[in-house]
């Protein structure tokens, strides 16, 4: 066996630890890395199946132009000229790159340098804008710089752990496990989640407020005028250490808890427990993600809770803060370099003139952009319209991410020039790329990425690079030399781009600016290499094992070196009506973005192979929705069809949809086609989870399911969504129509010979089929006019099942695994491939604790990921047997 090598997850902004041992058959072994401060050897179930997604199925290999291979000479020289030929005839502003927090540091410093520095346009912006920009516009606006005062280890000491618009459990699912263990420890702690849906989450929760939409705004105007009303705010380190108090204080003044109850749907009395619980309590973090940034008000939401932290004095000391979760591995990192179009370089402003100069003069840039550039929405809104002539996208698949999608895909197709770096052949936006350039992929990459906590990691190589595969910074680097600028970009190595990176960090800083890597930047290539995880800033000494907190000294990164309370207006809360609902949207727990990765893992397939649509109860009835059935969620003349899912979990009113499905995984689910482009007036970034959509039964006459060895043909299908199953595939399809010959359907489905089994009722309306070859199962196919009611657990196991006898072969028509055999049910725990009726038969075997049942199944032994689904069918079924 080969060594292990110490890396990044590539995922969430948690940043775990992760080592990654190759083994000579080309498969990967990972485990937690117990050494890394983030996550003392935890991962969450995406992160353990790392080792199933570093395949070559599906690799973009080769630079392609026009569709046909090329050289990596050919392609570069044909971006760098097509870039200046733009340039030229139309100024700088007329090209564009929109990047990731996927790519590294190293790869978002170039790309900042070039666009910003050598190009001349603010026009560089990232998908990070979708996640977090809210966030960075309210610690500007509060702290004077894009600052996120706390670390991970306050959430475990804490008393009181805010839980707003996040769901942890699902998006940052070690953080989630690090507070349940301490919890678990100090079971007096207590957590509180604001959230308008109760989600897997709220298992954690001491208390839940169900808030409208938009309504936490004004939980913490609320919680403002209660800590005055208290006399719990402290007033000399208001006095000496910030400004504005009086004015954000008239704004919070008219929020009795009655108002805010009547504005927000909360009742009364929990608002009054959670502000108790908040104010009696000193250590208080008070955590938001994304259902705080992804809205038109998100900067407001930001700064209200910033407000009470600071009339508090509660900040940068242990167990206490505001603590902004980050999206995306390198999200950070973004941040730091520059990958805003609003922000320069090492957490330096455009808009200062004395940053511009230090930093044209450090880059010798010869024109060094003076205003912002597009940011996302405005970005593709100018492709759109032609002022956009040239873009390169890197990393990234706004097709499927973008809201108004369909909009975005017309622009991207539309555009003269179009580049995208990208580590797969064929993705939503891929396909309409003039010059593909084949990136490298985690395992094959090599850099550093920055964390929710400030905290820096490498990510490491431990994969040789595919085919002609290259680093991001070195395709950069390579255009920037072409274009005319080959002084300014001639690096050897990332350890080189890092290098200048952090030399900038620390240029004239002496506490002027709050990010500084002073202490690590003249490191050699193998110090480089070696580096262990550190949180900044490093200003002098490098100390990895320090913890690093900001604010506790009062100073901080405005001119006059204090914060800046934001008065905040309270927005309206709505919840829709007339039967128009508020669509949301999110992460489910094991996919991960626009699903390029996740989707090649049978274990993260296992938990939601559809694309669904989450909704009350109460509304299905009223709209005649039945769970399972197919339903058409519409909005902007354009519809998506999706599984429905009920759940009271949901509030009335509202309905959430994954963000994860694109058109390789299903018909048509992408569902930000449906999202309106409104964003935060102050953050640019748009309220993914604030439109509206009308949703209705979908009339379907026939549903259907295949297991198949081969990709199953979905074509003339109305409605499909595909998987990995073990050994081949799964689909999911539905037929407006019933066929005059189900069997025609079928055997074209499974590519049926005469030998296949078969067996129909048309009278009580289902038809199925199955070929053999040999012993092995080549397909089966399932038709009804109902949802189709096969076991799809016990189906996913039979295509590597042997089927020596006729009669076992009858079994696969029959859909489900004889009596003597066991159905796990639908996998709760995707790690080990433990069922819903497993679980369950284990709590009627007295099992009645997750523990237990872990004992029992494994369920929830290894990434605990699902633990708050495998509580939900303890209760269930200790209910059932109490009955
Ligand atoms: Fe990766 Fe999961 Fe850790 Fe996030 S929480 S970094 S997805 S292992």
């Amino acid at each position: 066996m080969l060594a292990g090598v110490k890396t990044t997850c590539p995922y969430c902004g948690v940043g775990c630890g992760v080592i990654a041992t190759p083994n000579p058959d080309g498969t990967v072994d990972i485990e937690g890395d117990k050494d890394h401060p983030s996550n003392y050897g935890r991962l969450c179930s995406k992160g353990s199946a790392l080792g199933e997604t570093v395949d070559l199925d599906g690799r973009l290999l080769y630079p392609e132009v026009h569709g046909k291979r090329a050289s990596w000479d050919t392609a570069l020289d044909l971006v760098a000229s097509k870039f200046n030929e733009a340039i030229r005839d139309h100024g700088p502003d007329s090209v564009a790159f929109y990047v990731s927090g996927q790519i590294l540091t190293e790869d978002y410093y170039l790309a900042n340098k070039l666009m910003k520095g050598f190009i001349g346009s603010g026009n560089i912006d990232t998908n990070s804008r979708l996640c977090m920009a809210s966030s960075v516009a309210g610690h500007r606006r509060a702290f004077g710089t894009d600052t996120v005062p706390g670390t991970y280890s306050d959430l475990e000491s804490a008393d009181v752990i805010v839980l707003v618009g996040s769901n942890l459990l699902w998006c940052h699912p070690v953080i989630y496990q690090r507070i349940a263990a301490a919890k678990k420890e100090r079971p007096q702690m207590r957590v509180v989640l604001i959230d308008p849906r109760r989600t897997k989450t709220g298992d954690l929760a001491d208390l839940h407020l169900p808030v409208r939409p938009d309504g936490d705004a004004t939980i913490f105007l609320g919680l403002l005028k209660w800590l005055v009303d208290h006399e719990l705010t402290v007033p000399a380190w208001i006095e000496e250490h910030t400004n504005g108090f009086d004015k954000a204080l008239a704004n919070a003044s008219e929020w009795t808890v009655e108002r805010v109850a009547l504005a927000t749907g909360v009742a009364a009395h929990d608002l009054r427990l959670f502000y108790q619980m908040w104010s009696q309590n000193e250590r208080v973090v008070t955590c938001y993600s994304q259902g705080v940034n992804q809205s038109s008000v998100g900067t407001d939401k930001v700064n209200a809770i910033i407000n009470c932290h600071l009339a508090t004095a509660r900040i940068g000391r242990e167990g206490m803060g505001p603590f902004s979760l980050t999206g995306q591995p390198n999200a950070m990192g973004g941040r730091e370099t520059g990958g805003l179009a609003n922000m320069l370089a090492a957490h330096m402003d455009l808009e200062n003139a004395t940053h511009r100069e230090r930093v044209a003069e450090y880059w010798n840039a010869p024109n060094l952009t003076e205003k912002p550039g597009y940011k996302a929405v405005d970005m593709f809104d100018a492709v759109a319209d032609g002022r956009i002539k040239a873009l390169w996208v890197m990393a990234t698949n706004p097709v499927v991410s973008m809201p108004n999608a369909d909009a975005v895909e017309a622009a991207i197709a539309d555009c003269p020039f179009v580049i995208v770096s990208d580590v797969m052949a064929e993705t939503d936006t891929v396909r309409h790329a003039h010059v593909k350039l084949p990136s490298l992929g985690w395992g094959e990459k090599d850099g550093t990425v920055t964390n929710s906590e400030r905290r820096v990691s490498r990510q490491r190589q431990f994969l040789p690079a595919p085919g002609e595969a290259t680093a991001d910074w070195w395709q950069m680097a390579e255009v920037g030399r072409r274009m005319g600028f080959e002084a300014d970009f001639t690096y050897r190595s990332n350890a080189e781009v890092f290098s200048e990176y952090a030399k900038l960090t620390a240029l004239e800083n002496d506490d002027e600016r709050d990010l500084d890597l002073g202490a690590v930047s003249d490191l050699s290539k193998s110090d480089y290499d070696a580096i262990v995880p550190f949180q900044w800033p490093q200003a002098e000494c490098f100390d990895p094992s320090k913890e690093t907190r900001f604010f506790a000294n009062g100073r901080f990164y405005t001119p006059d070196r204090k914060a800046r309370f934001v008065p905040v207006v309270a927005p309206e809360s709505v919840v829709e009506e007339h039967g128009i609902f508020r669509l949301n949207t999110g992460r489910v727990r094991d996919h991960w973005h626009t699903m390029t990765r996740t989707a090649k893992s049978l274990r993260l397939n296992a938990h939601m192979a559809e694309p669904y649509c989450e909704m009350n109860p109460a509304d299905a009835a009223r709209l005649k929705i039945n769970a399972a059935d197919l339903v058409t969620v519409s909005a902007k003349k354009t519809s998506i069809t999706v599984r429905a899912l009920l759940s009271p979990d949901q509030m009335p009113g509202t309905v959430f949809v994954p963000m994860h499905w694109n058109d390789q995984y299903a018909s048509s689910a992408r569902v930000d086609a449906l999202v309106e482009a409104n964003c935060d007036p102050v953050s640019g970034q748009p309220a993914l989870k604030g439109s509206s959509a009308v949703v209705t039964r979908s009339a379907m006459a026939c549903h259907g399911f295949v297991l198949s060895r081969e990709v199953p043909n979905t074509e003339g299908l109305d409605y499909w969504a595909i998987a990995k199953a073990k050994s081949g595939w799964r689909l999911e399809f539905a037929l407006l129509q019933e066929p005059p010959d189900a069997h025609r359907v079928l055997s074209r489905l499974v590519d049926a010979d005469e030998n296949a089994l078969s067996a129909s009722d048309k009278y009580r309306g289902f038809w199925r089929a199955a070929s053999f070859d040999g012993e092995n199962l080549e397909a089966a196919a399932y038709l009804s006019r109902g949802p189709v009611e096969v076991s799809r657990s016990w189906a996913a196991e039979q295509l590597v099942t042997p089927f020596s006898s006729p009669k076992s072969r009858w079994r696969v028509l029959a859909g489900r695994p004889a009596a003597d055999m066991p159905d796990k049910g639908a996998i709760v725990c995707s790690c080990m491939s433990v069922g819903v009726n497993e679980i369950a038969n284990a709590v009627r075997g007295g099992c009645h604790s997750v523990d237990a049942i872990g004992k029992a199944t494994k369920a929830g032994t290894n990434c605990g990921s699902c633990k708050s689904e495998i509580t939900e069918i303890i209760d269930a079924n200790r209910l059932i047997a109490a009955e």
